[in-house]
């Protein structure tokens, strides 16, 4: 007998229930176990999040063959290729873990009727959270949609935790290895990896398992002390950077939550400024429990306003003017003639990812101001961002644009400069990742003056503001304020 073990986004050999259980299983039953990736190129989130998966993958392979264990690598049609490898080897049951959103959505249901086809057990995991999706909900059985309850709830159920299995060492000898073909990086991962872009991208990561331990250690040490006053500055490393592997899994956000557990449980009340920042962080990590259980509950919500009110408020880029899409294009090249966007959307075309509170002031800025669809920039994150990840950039972009749950109110518009003088007011950010502002005076590089289109242009080479910051909020809150009315929108 032979168990398939299908992975998605949980890249990694320890903390892993759906591995552990069919190594154990197999150990019982004298059986064996084929771990296996399949790469579909028409179902990918992303090019940089493909970027980081040709390097993960070939990682992980390593990391399970030096347990005794192997990765096989199988690319094409993901339901054809899933068929074909349950009929040649006799495959009589599939585990995998259950992941929120696209395009896992679509491979689960596609792996479901494939396994009914050829008569193939199939048992799906819902261990990727802190507690089960359906257990989620409040005291009228209804999913929670604002989250400070959530959170709560979930702070109070903390001891129905699930330990985390990690399978045995000797256990991985139940793994088959992967035969010749289908022990190599599928080949349109290898393309996506040859980009100079791409691998200008990678250049900033450690990918993989180990590094992500590690780059947790450091966290844990250095930064998270500090985290609740450094969080918000972009100029200052003062988050983890541990988005992407989270998002790939090479970290079980569950056994990161027992690591706080733990150490608070040791600090007790000695250390009151760390336990602070402590809380504060794992309560950022608790956004992204409630971005996976909101998609779990309202898939539609990836695609549509979480808001019915909200359907059409925004337009999409296609349906938009020359000038509209001249605003696209500068707002993903980082030429809006805002630098702190600027410097945002840079940081992200450089290294794949983007500070939090910059993600959402240029979110801000697409949205309400630009007056263009949240689709439309969620689809560029998508495509540039390592960490893209279905629940977390739908609940981001809906959170600015007003139409998520728990969003923020319509009124709030982010001032892009307000937002450079109290989180980066020397402008050291945007003088890093805008460097022909660096030489301006530290006030001038927040807001370049604009009544001298010579220096701006000729001298810096740096366009003007595409957008009159005052007069496209007024549009925005009319347009609001016709909302609310449920006059037809202008
Ligand atoms: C418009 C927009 C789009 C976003 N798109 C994504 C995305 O595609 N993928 C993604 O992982 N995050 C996304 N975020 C959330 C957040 O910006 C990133 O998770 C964070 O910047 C990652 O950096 P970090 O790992 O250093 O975070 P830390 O501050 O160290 O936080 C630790 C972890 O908590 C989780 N987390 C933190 N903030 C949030 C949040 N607001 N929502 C959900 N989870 C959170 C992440 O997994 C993060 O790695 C988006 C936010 C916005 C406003």
């Amino acid at each position: 007998m032979t168990t398939l073990v299908w992975l998605q986004r949980e890249l990694r050999t320890q903390h892993h229930p759906a591995l552990a259980s069919a190594l154990a299983r197999a150990r019982r039953n004298r059986s064996k176990v084929i771990v296996a990736y399949f790469h579909d190129p028409a179902q990918i989130i992303g090019s940089a999040n493909s970027a980081w998966l040709a390097q993960a993958l070939p990682q992980l392979q390593q990391d399970l063959r030096e347990r005794g264990g192997d990765l096989w690598l199988i690319e094409g049609d993901f339901a054809t290729q899933l068929q074909n490898l349950i009929e040649q080897h006799a495959i009589q049951e599939l585990f995998y873990t259950y992941q929120p959103g696209s395009p896992f959505d679509a491979m689960q249901r596609q792996a479901e009727s494939v396994c009914r086809r050829t008569r193939t057990a199939l048992t799906p995991f819902e261990t990727e959270n802190w507690l089960p999706y359906a257990r989620l909900h409040n005291q009228s059985h209804k999913p929670y949609k604002v989250y400070t309850p959530f959170f709560k709830s979930l702070q109070s159920r903390f001891d129905e935790l699930e330990p985390l299995d990690s399978p045995a060492p000797e256990d991985f000898a139940f793994c088959l290895p992967a035969p010749k073909g289908l022990d190599q990086r599928p080949g349109s991962l290898e393309t996506i990896l040859a980009q100079p872009w791409t691998q200008n991208i990678l250049r900033h990561w450690q990918v993989g398992e180990t590094a992500a331990w590690r780059q947790w250690q450091a966290f844990q040490e250095q930064g998270l002390p500090h985290y609740s006053d450094q969080r918000d500055f972009p100029a200052i490393h003062g988050t983890s950077g541990l988005s992407a592997a989270l998002h790939f899994g090479h970290l079980h956000s569950r056994a990161l939550l027992f690591a706080l557990l733990e150490s608070q449980k040791r600090q007790g009340t000695n250390k009151p400024q760390q336990n602070a920042s402590q809380q504060v962080w794992m309560s950022q990590l608790a956004w992204r429990e409630f971005a996976r259980s909101i998609l779990w509950h309202f898939p539609e919500s990836e695609h549509q306003a979480f808001q019915p009110k909200f359907e059409g408020f925004y337009p999409r880029l296609e349906t938009l003017s020359d000038a509209d899409h001249k605003n696209y294009q500068a707002w993903c090249q980082g030429q809006t003639g805002v630098p702190l966007i600027d410097a945002g959307m840079r940081q992200l075309w450089q290294t794949g990812w983007m500070h939090n509170r910059v993600r959402m002031v240029a979110a801000s800025w697409l949205t309400k101001n630009a007056h263009i669809h949240w689709l439309d920039g969620a689809a560029w994150f998508a495509d540039t961002l390592v960490d893209a990840d279905p629940a977390n950039n739908t609940m981001g972009w809906q959170w600015v644009a007003g139409s998520g749950v728990d969003a923020s109110p319509y009124y709030r518009l982010f001032n892009p400069i307000r937002q450079s003088e109290r989180f980066d007011p020397q402008g050291d950010y945007i003088a890093r990742w805008v460097p022909e502002l660096a030489s301006l005076p530290s006030k001038q590089r927040l807001a370049p003056p604009t009544d001298q289109p010579d220096l701006l242009q000729t001298a810096l080479d740096y366009p003007p503001p595409r957008m009159d910051l005052v007069a496209s909020r007024q549009q925005h809150l009319h347009r609001v304020e016709q909302l609310k009315q449920k006059k037809p929108i202008a």
